[in-house]
């Protein structure tokens, strides 16, 4: 399969001279038969990055190396690069057999040969039955396996995916979800794949790059991504519902680190502590959902990571409750099991898991924590 390397890429496009570029120094390796994933939300630039890797965009600066060939001026065709599209871009006067078989018999391989290859790869994508048939006579879901079918009967070295899964039903994603993956594991394919959906992302990646206004603002593993976000928007991008942010100062009492709102002071734990450099002091502390628990306030002392609230509202989904506690002029979501019920109005005590909670710079929103 390829390694794909992207050095120093830039994307201007010519009729958007005074806006900043769509892609700004980008730069990244992709590992052989790694499945790597663009996210962001729409405009960060994640389909003309991929449209660069393609051949089908210009590159205003910078390069692109597929293993160890600069491809900058190489047509799309001799890229080896099969492409996955959103709206699948089936040809509808064609059955199945044939939009499979269309760029082999391009190639002008053999009737037998393009036979085999095209029923060998049906049967994997479990659409063999349905060969004959037109695009209009099948499902979403059956549509996009004939994509990827399609894409797949090239043997190529790289697949890209924009936004493949996006036409279909919540249902028939997850599902998909999960086939793609498999299929990319099978034939070990180096993909990359673009999404706005951070669930997609999340589940699918070997690492994910997370971009923003034509900036990667941070490339690792989902995990990592999850509990060790570079930065504000990362932390509030990754994550559902988002990580709350709580305006705060870093205050330095007898050797320890508080984390000090108007209402309340938190001690930062002292590993945490240790790698705050002294110079931050405005800064928002951030914790996920999940970290944080609830209970109604009895009306003693506020003892341990705590602080006093009043539930604003809540809503079910499914297993879990997300419950809305206004502090003063602030706001958490706290995550809670669907079977705990609070009444609206009620004074609680939430609590909040230190060792889970995260100090980012107020003015650069960098994660210094
Ligand atoms: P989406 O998820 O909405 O597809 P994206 O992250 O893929 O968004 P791009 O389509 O790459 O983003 O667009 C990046 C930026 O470049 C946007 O500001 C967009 O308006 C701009 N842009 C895209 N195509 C062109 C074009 N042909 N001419 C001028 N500007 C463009």
């Amino acid at each position: 399969m390829a390694k794909v390397s992207i050095r120093g890429l830039f994307k201007m496009y010519p009729n958007a001279k005074d806006v900043a570029p769509a892609v700004h120094d980008f730069n990244l390796e992709i590992d052989d038969s790694e499945f790597i994933v663009f996210v962001g939300p729409s405009g960060c630039g994640k389909t003309t990055t991929l449209r660069m890797i393609a051949g089908l965009e210009s590159i205003s600066k910078g390069e692109i190396y597929i293993d160890d060939q600069i491809v900058n001026n190489l047509p799309p065709k001799n890229r080896n690069i099969a492409m996955v599209f959103q709206n699948y871009a089936l040809y509808p006067n064609l059955s199945l057999f044939e939009n499979m078989a269309f760029s082999l018999r391009l190639k002008k391989m053999e009737k037998f040969e393009i036979n085999e290859s095209v029923k060998n790869k049906a049967k994997k994508l479990q659409i063999e039955h349905l060969l004959d048939r037109l695009p209009g006579q099948i499902s979403g879901g059956q549509r996009q396996r004939v994509a990827l079918g399609r894409a797949i009967v090239r043997d190529p070295k790289i697949f890209l995916m924009d936004e493949p899964l996006s036409n279909l039903d919540a249902k028939m994603r997850v599902r998909m979800r999960m086939e793609l993956i498999k299929l990319q594991r099978e034939l070990g394919v180096t993909t990359i794949y673009v999404t706005h959906d951070q669930i997609e992302a999340m589940t699918m990646g070997d690492r994910i790059v997370v971009m923003n206004g034509g900036v990667i603002q941070q490339v690792d593993t989902p995990e990592n991504i999850y509990n060790y976000p570079a930065n504000r928007f990362v932390a509030g991008f990754i994550g559902s519902p988002p990580m709350n942010f709580i305006k705060g100062k870093l205050v330095r009492q007898d050797g320890r680190l508080l984390f000090a709102h108007d209402r309340f002071a938190l001690e930062v734990p002292a590993d945490t502590a240790g790698r705050i450099d002294l110079k931050y002091k405005d800064v928002y502390g951030g914790i996920r959902p999940e970290n944080m628990t609830i209970k109604p306030y009895d009306g003693g002392d506020v003892a341990g990571p705590s602080f006093r609230g009043t539930i604003e509202g809540a809503e079910l989904v499914g297993a879990d409750r997300y419950v809305y506690v206004r502090f003063g002029g602030d706001e958490v979501i706290v995550r809670v099991d669907a079977r705990e019920r609070h009444q609206n109005g009620m004074e609680v005590l939430v609590s909040l898991e230190m060792d889970r909670f995260l100090c980012f710079d107020l003015h650069s929103e960098h994660r210094i924590s």
